[in-house]
């Protein structure tokens, strides 16, 4: 797993690179950009349920702050590890620059399997976490959030853990908190929600060009967890048809479109999500749809079903759902691919609602914070569409330019 994480910083590093030297930016520069500020390592020890002594490796990278604090997630994965997460945090600084968001980059992880720990370990693991990292966040410093295998339930114990130490309360030092501690209505959806903004700009923007048509689309979305169900569910409220979903176990596909509710439940009863004409994954990613929306992992677009991929727009609502190669391939073909950085920057936008709401002590109502995330999505689209339009170049080279130029431009 450790060549996989530094296969990723490779990759992530290299994009920043290449995107730099078209722009003329010298080395020290470029350097500046990739180089993380600080890059922590932890040996955290706790006591299991049996009384034995555990340790385990933990990290924080906190990547670029030109922008503002370090913001990022914290991920529990058993195959963690450093170099994972600093590209995440390396990407973190590209994905709150395109959203125009004032904050830098970080991340942070733990190598753990959460599924071998108790409810009591996983606290005490979590609250051992929060003791490392007190002295180096905080709302105007680094500010984490949930990412994979993390919860609004962990952030309410990573957040008392962390005011407990400081003796004050500082709700907006976590993103992604129960409602109840300071979390924002409409987080949930956010990422779900900010997607389908970003597809219906592009739509727009593709059919006054007559490229495409813009009604009754038909779209494959894989992955049915947080964010390709409620990037289903809210693309069908507004006509979009769904005629094919999945997740890890099996797909469904239904021309007439996707009874969500149904696949749910039986997601719910059953453990998958298919009823009536069941595919498989890759069946899912060959559909000839319009739009295809991988939602669930990495690399699940790669030179071995590269070739087969119909859909004419790609939304990447999975971070790297593309693998270096499928991207370049599809792109060349003309596909229209909206990048990570972009297409998913819904969850971090409305985390940054979420924090401003907690430093203002004054909360939204789940309407003004859609709102919200649509005029902020909105303008972070039209930002990289013009670049794009401007140079000839793609949406994910339009997006890394103008990362890069906002970060440049506050490096002094
Ligand atoms: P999740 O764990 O809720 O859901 C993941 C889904 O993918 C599940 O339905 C799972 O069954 C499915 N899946 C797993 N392996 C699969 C496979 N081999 N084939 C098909 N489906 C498979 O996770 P999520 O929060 O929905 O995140 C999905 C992706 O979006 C991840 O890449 C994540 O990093 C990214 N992302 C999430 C957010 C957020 O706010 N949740 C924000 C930005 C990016």
């Amino acid at each position: 797993m450790e060549n996989q994480g530094k296969k990723m910083l490779e990759s992530a590093q290299a994009l920043i690179t290449k995107t730099a030297e078209k722009m003329k930016l010298d080395s020290e520069m470029i350097k500046r950009l990739i180089e993380p500020e600080f890059a922590h390592e932890f040996a955290l020890t706790i006591t299991m349920d049996n009384g034995n002594k555990k340790v385990f490796k933990g990290w924080r990278i906190q990547h670029n702050s030109a922008l503002g604090p370090y913001k990022g997630g914290i991920r529990f994965h058993k195959d963690t590890v450093r170099e994972e997460v600093q590209a995440l945090g390396t990407l973190m600084s590209i994905k709150c620059a395109v959203a125009g968001l004032p904050y830098g980059g970080g991340k942070g992880g733990i190598a753990v399997d959460p599924k071998t720990l108790s409810k009591t370990e996983l606290e005490r693991l979590s609250r051992a976490f929060v003791a490392k990292i007190t002295p180096i966040i905080g709302e105007d410093v680094d500010v984490p959030a949930p990412d994979v295998n993390t919860t609004p339930q962990i952030m309410a114990w990573m957040l008392d853990e962390y005011q407990k130490v400081v003796g004050y309360k500082s709700p907006a030092t976590f993103t992604g908190k129960p409602i109840a501690l300071g979390g924002s209505l409409g987080r949930t959806e956010a990422t779900g929600r900010g997607g389908l903004f970003v597809l219906q700009a592009l739509l727009s923007k593709l059919s006054q060009k007559s490229k495409v048509k813009s009604q009754n689309l038909t779209v494959a979305v894989q992955g049915f967890g947080n964010v390709g169900y409620y990037f289903a569910k809210l693309a069908t409220e507004v006509g979009f048809k769904i005629v094919a979903i999945s997740d890890s176990k099996s797909g469904v596909y239904d021309k007439n479109g996707i009874d969500l509710d149904r696949a749910l439940k039986n997601k719910k009863e059953k453990g998958t999500v298919s009823y009536g004409k069941t595919i498989s994954n890759e069946e899912l990613l060959e559909l000839d749809v319009d739009v295809l929306v991988p939602a669930a992992l990495e690399n699940m677009v790669n030179d071995k079903n590269m070739a087969k991929i119909k859909a004419g727009i790609i939304v990447e609502m999975a971070n790297g759902p593309l693998t270096q190669e499928a991207y370049e391939y599809l792109a060349k073909k003309g596909k229209v691919i909206v990048p990570d950085v972009l297409a998913n920057s819904g969850g971090v936008t409305v985390s940054y609602l979420e924090w401003v709401q907690g430093k203002a002590g004054y909360f939204w109502s789940e309407k003004e914070v859609n709102d919200k995330l649509k005029v902020m999505i909105n303008k972070a689209f039209e930002a990289i569409w013009k670049k794009s339009l401007e140079k000839k170049i793609p949406l994910k080279q339009a997006a890394f330019e103008v990362a890069i130029e906002r970060i440049t431009s506050a490096l002094v």
